[in-house]
């Protein structure tokens, strides 16, 4: 019936949206004393050095231990964070614990190449104004190097507004941070700005680490990104390598930094330590 009036389409229309709605409203409730319960944590997933062997950083992945649901990835409420702005609070609770925790690691395990945490900007948090101001002074307040943080910005986001892009990336690297293109390769438009955009590192998306050592289009690609960003003097990170055949050949194609499941899955802070403790190396042979 509803198919053939367009009252009744109009109507049920209507209740979807209000199922649809409710769900929402409910969710960002959640969220909102989520944020007071701290149900919030981050979660840490090393990022290795391929040619030390040795953990460079660590990429901060927050984490909803929700009180019935259990954890909530992500990709379940980031999105309704950014629509309802709940993203912007969350975004500086994220930055000031990731602060923290770099200045803890890097005071208990100086390196010559100080540990960093990458860490992920939203869409929403990266058109802010006062972007560059908030984040310096929260460097300032917990008194690190900018350059232990890493800025995570998705290529789709950069690309959405190239001039605003590079205005807002210019304010960040003038207060000393350092800027990481995330999911690289799954953006489009991405060649002819790339060498525009003021970044320090680019990061492999997953799905051309996927099945490189089986599908040689995806080992090409990788390749061909790889030296790509050693001519713009980037540091590249492979980024979901799950095997030690994936590893081995992303050292052969001079990809320096990598992170994924077969090295470490995002680890709660303690564990996330005790691999620094063990001072935890892997062995990859070309
Ligand atoms: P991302 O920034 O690209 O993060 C990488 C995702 O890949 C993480 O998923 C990580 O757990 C997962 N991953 C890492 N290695 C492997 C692997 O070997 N295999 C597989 N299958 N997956 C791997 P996660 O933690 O679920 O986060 C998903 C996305 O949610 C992130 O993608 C990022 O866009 C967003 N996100 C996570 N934490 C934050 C945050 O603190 N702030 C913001 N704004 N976004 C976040
Ligand atoms: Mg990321
Ligand atoms: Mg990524
Ligand atoms: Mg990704």
């Amino acid at each position: 019936k509803a198919k053939n009036l367009g009252r009744d389409r109009h109507e049920v229309f209507n209740e979807d949206m209000r199922t649809h709605s409710v769900s929402q409203f409910q969710l960002e409730m959640e969220l909102r004393r989520a944020g007071e319960g701290e149900q919030f944590q981050l979660y840490y997933q090393p990022i290795i050095d391929l040619v030390s062997g040795e953990i460079a950083g660590f990429e901060a992945l927050i984490r909803w231990q929700h009180p019935e649901r259990g954890t909530v990835p992500p990709n379940d409420f980031i999105g309704i964070a950014e629509d309802t702005g709940i993203i912007l609070t969350m975004g500086d609770w994220i930055l000031d614990e990731a602060c923290r925790q770099i200045r803890q690691w890097q005071q208990l395990f100086p390196k010559v190449n100080p540990l960093f945490i990458g860490v992920n900007l939203s869409s929403r948090q990266f058109v802010q104004q006062d972007l560059a101001t908030t984040i310096a002074s929260v460097v300032q307040e917990h008194q690190i190097d900018p350059r232990g943080l890493k800025l995570e910005l998705t290529e789709s986001v950069a690309m959405e507004d190239v001039d605003s892009a590079i205005l807002q990336l210019l304010k960040l690297k003038n207060r000393g941070l350092h800027i990481s293109l995330d999911d690289f390769g799954t953006g489009y438009s991405s060649l002819s700005y790339l060498h525009r955009l003021p970044i320090d590192s680019l990061k492999i998306d997953k799905s051309f680490v996927d099945r490189m050592e089986i599908i040689s289009e995806n080992a090409d690609i990788v390749g061909t990104i790889v030296s790509l960003g050693h001519r713009l003097k980037l540091d590249i990170i492979a980024e979901g390598v799950e095997t030690m055949a994936q590893a081995r050949l992303l050292k052969q194609l001079e990809c320096q930094y990598a992170q994924g499941y077969f090295f470490a899955k995002p680890l709660p802070r303690e564990a996330a330590a005790q691999l620094l403790i063990q001072d935890k190396h892997w062995h990859i042979e070309k």
